[in-house]
């Protein structure tokens, strides 16, 4: 009789100079490789490996990079979602990412061999986009351009803000508590549900740094309530010289006739805002970055605060910034603007495949929902594949995971929030979990 397999252990210095293994140790480096050569020869002392199938099971056990951030299909319908990454990132920011990751021309000028402006191309794209600004500036996300806007304008100083407008984001992020640490006042005006442009006008004096607007984003106040809109509340500051300053948070440039009440960075603008604060990656579509836009003293007043150093992207945001503002239209655009007949189909086609594999799916209505705190009482009209409650939990355990909702005791695939390009790859998921 042979001896037992758990002494034949393969040594790890043997496995990392395999002609197989060596690859990988190149790719992800040597110490993620060694963690899957340890967990393979646990394997095999347990017995639950052959010694022969140490090369196979590394290989199997190793991640696809060096990272662990691992890419998901998004099928809940929430287009913008904060625990999956928000916006996805068109492939062609994902192509100038790649390009900028190296070392690259952000801030010279290769035709004179001088410095050049830090991010310029990124900053015209902006301004292309949103015509009614005179300048653009981009840090790392909004809260941070608040956190700019509050420290260079308000700093020692009163910023006039909407007692309805106190809100919370999300995870525990409070505006007002994050406007006051940076050292502002906050003058509140009006009522919780209730405020006049002469509260604001009332409250403006020599201590104002700015008046600030907050789009309550995640949520509406119904019932006797009223807000000034952005063009009466610049009509009532007139000749006050104090600037007005509208954090619409969800960046959409212009209009969108599928979100008639999500407010946008060019009408903000022409409605009198001097600023205008969003995301890069809620409905913009781009990377994590804090858009500033509007009159070019404040831009630059905010540029060259000392506080601006620490707030600034890096090159590859400004890069996927740049692409998804002038390349093809990204992700979150695509889902919001599919139409509903396209979704059924989808959901149908998918649906009838898996069921003539033998799983129980069947095409269902499902309402979308623009998330990232967008839009919150507008449901998206959308498609979604209904699967048996227990494959909630195996598909995000899968590879690639995906995750769905579970609703009424079916686990659904809403199709609005995955890319049609997905489709063969979320049915191919559905058939690996589903055992077939
Ligand atoms: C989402 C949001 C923010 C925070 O944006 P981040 O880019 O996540 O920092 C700020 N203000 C409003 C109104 C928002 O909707």
């Amino acid at each position: 009789m042979s001896a037992d397999p758990r002494r034949q252990v393969p040594r790890t210095d043997t496995l990392l100079a395999d002609g197989q293994i060596v690859p990988a140790v190149e790719r992800l480096g040597r110490d993620l490789v060694k963690d899957a050569v340890r967990t393979v020869q646990e394997r095999i002392r347990a017995g639950d490996v052959a010694p022969t199938a140490a090369v196979a099971a590394v290989l199997a056990e190793l991640p696809d990079t060096a990272a662990s951030l691992r890419p998901v299909l998004n099928a809940t319908g929430v287009l913008v979602h904060t625990n999956l990454g928000r916006a996805p990132l068109s492939a062609a920011a994902l192509a100038a990412v790649a390009a900028a990751g190296g070392t690259t021309d952000v801030e010279l000028d290769l035709a004179t061999g001088r410095r050049g402006p830090r991010g310029e191309a990124a900053l015209a794209a902006l301004r292309a986009a949103v015509p009614a600004a005179e300048a653009a500036l981009v840090v790392n996300n909004c809260a941070a351009a608040l956190a700019l806007v509050a420290t260079a304008l308000g700093q020692g100083r009163e910023l006039v803000i909407a007692r309805g407008e106190l809100v919370e984001i999300g995870d525990g992020f409070r505006i007002p508590e994050l406007l006051e640490s940076t050292g502002a006042r906050l003058r509140e005006v009006g009522t919780t549900n209730r405020v006049t442009a002469e509260d604001y006008t009332r409250a403006v004096g020599p201590d104002t740094g700015a008046v600030l607007k907050v789009h309550p984003s995640n949520f509406v106040v119904r019932g006797f309530t009223r807000s000034v809109p952005v063009a009466e509340l610049a009509a009532a500051l007139t000749g006050t010289a104090v600037p007005l300053v509208a954090d619409v948070g969800s960046g959409l440039p212009a209009p969108d006739p599928v979100l008639p009440d999500e407010p946008d960075l060019q009408t903000t603008l022409a409605d009198g805002a001097d600023l205008v604060l969003a995301s890069g990656d809620k409905l913009l579509g781009g990377p994590q970055a804090g858009l500033v836009l509007g009159r070019a003293d404040l831009v630059q007043r905010l540029r060259r605060h000392p506080l601006y150093r620490a707030l600034r992207v890096d090159k590859t945001a400004l890069a996927a910034l740049e692409a998804t503002l002038r390349g093809p239209l990204p992700p979150v655009s695509r889902m919001l603007a599919a139409d509903v007949a396209g979704l059924r189909a989808r959901a149908g086609a998918l649906a009838a495949r898996l069921a003539g594999a033998g799983v129980d799916a069947v095409a269902v209505d499902s309402a979308a929902r623009v998330g990232g705190g967008g839009a919150p009482e507008h449901p998206l009209p959308s498609a979604a594949v209904s699967l048996p409650e227990e494959l909630a939990e195996l598909l995000r355990a899968g590879s690639p995971p995906v995750v769905g909702y579970v609703e009424a005791g079916r686990t659904l695939l809403d199709l609005r929030s995955v890319l049609p390009e997905s489709d063969e790859a979320l049915a191919a998921a559905v058939l690996a979990v589903a055992g077939r």
